[in-house]
């Protein structure tokens, strides 16, 4: 699915330097590896404050504790969508609140988010999935009309662009209130092991932050909120350095890979191939186009559309090809998650989608000839 030893062989010399370096310097834990990251990740997302953790679960969480969520509040996410972010919600015994998706983006549907707003409603989760922002404009809309948070899951976005209507132009991560990402090794900007990351534009808030994530410290051995702790190490901050000024040309890679993936694609019958969503991109019927930059394809998902998917991965598994189905079970059925509340017409998107995706190699790595064999492989197959 992932070609993390190609990738290193770029930046091998690089990487290799600066870990030694740390190593050498014994600067394991807040050293200045960390520091000059942090500082660089803000200047690529134009975000005023990126506070680096453990790995993106616990960013979301220490977001939510920043923002002082308490017992009872309830926080709408998304039903379609990795485990954790309705996991974070429910560890801080906060009530999730899971909504549908569209068809078309896998995105969080505003439409549903508006019907499922209570007087308890304190927050909305939307998460960028595959790599595509959620429709901020309606969500931020939402989230002012009704005094909302909104804290983005930017694990699978980092990178993208979302361009409002009014033209203009942000990176997912610094729209909402707070936003939370991941650098495990499979996504866009990944490290050697785990590492997460906060962003927020508000001064107070990532003040609050940088406590919750020191054990509630804001002065030594004063605790002052009850926090965790949750640190990027510095050997990690040294390998998303060597990385991250190379992300555009790894986004670029990713979505080059899925324009051909989408060429091959174009016209077969059974098969939707994933569409591009945003402002930009609609007024270039559907192009996946670098200046746009409004999708960086995390994954490349397919739907397959005439009951054949479960047949085609295990055909894709015996040809050698890797794919993953993400995510084959809504979160609204999963055993910890089930609730009362929840109505399984509400769910009409996820439960069909649940039968028909699969995601296919994606990463900067791949080139034409693997393309063409496995494109070729499953339009053979699904077909037959
Ligand atoms: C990967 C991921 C996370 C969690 O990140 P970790 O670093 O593995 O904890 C959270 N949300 C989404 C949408 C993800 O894809």
């Amino acid at each position: 699915m992932v070609d993390l030893k190609g990738q290193y062989e770029q930046i091998k010399e690089q990487v290799n330097s600066s870990v030694l370096d740390v190593i050498n310097s014994t600067a394991f834990i807040n050293g200045p590896e960390v520091h000059s990251f942090q500082k660089e990740l803000e200047e690529y997302l134009d975000v005023k404050h990126v506070i680096p953790c453990a790995n993106g679960t616990d960013a979301l969480q220490i977001a939510m504790m920043g923002l002082g969520l308490e017992p009872g509040d309830e926080v709408i996410t998304a039903d379609f969508t990795f485990a954790a972010t309705v996991e974070v919600i429910a560890l801080l015994r906060l009530t999730p609140v899971l909504v549908d998706v569209e068809p078309d983006s896998f995105n969080i549907d505003p439409a549903a988010i508006k019907k499922a707003i209570t007087p308890r409603t304190k927050a909305i989760v939307p998460v960028h999935l595959f790599g595509q922002s959620a429709n901020m404009d309606e969500i931020m809309a939402i989230a002012k009309e009704h005094d909302l948070y909104v804290i983005e899951d930017n694990a699978q976005g980092i990178g993208a662009n979302y361009k409002f209507t009014n033209g203009n132009v942000t990176k997912t991560g610094a729209i909402g209130h707070v936003a939370s990402t991941s650098f495990f090794p499979s996504k866009n900007l990944g490290c050697y092991g785990d590492g997460g990351a906060i962003f927020t534009n508000d001064d107070e808030l990532a003040h609050i932050i940088r406590g919750v994530v020191n054990h509630g410290m804001y002065k030594r051995y004063h605790h002052d909120v009850v926090g965790v702790n949750s640190r990027l190490d510095s050997i990690q901050a040294a390998v998303l350095r060597a990385k991250l000024p190379n992300l555009d040309t790894y986004n670029n890679a990713r979505r080059t890979a899925a324009r051909k993936y989408n060429k091959a694609f174009e016209g077969i019958q059974n098969i939707i191939a994933p569409k591009v969503k945003g402002n930009d991109c609609n007024t270039h019927e559907n192009e996946i186009c670098d200046t746009c930059n409004c999708h960086v394809f995390h994954q490349y998902t397919l739907r397959i559309t005439n009951g054949k998917r479960d047949n085609l991965a295990q055909h894709l598994n015996d040809k050698g090809i890797p794919c993953g189905v993400y995510y084959p079970i809504p979160l609204h059925s999963q055993k910890a998650y089930v609730d009362d509340r929840y109505n399984e017409a509400d769910f009409p998107v996820t439960n069909q989608l649940v039968k028909e995706v699969i995601s296919l190699p994606m990463h900067t790595e791949l080139d034409d000839e693997q393309i063409d064999f496995i494109t070729k492989t499953i339009i053979d197959f699904v077909n037959s």
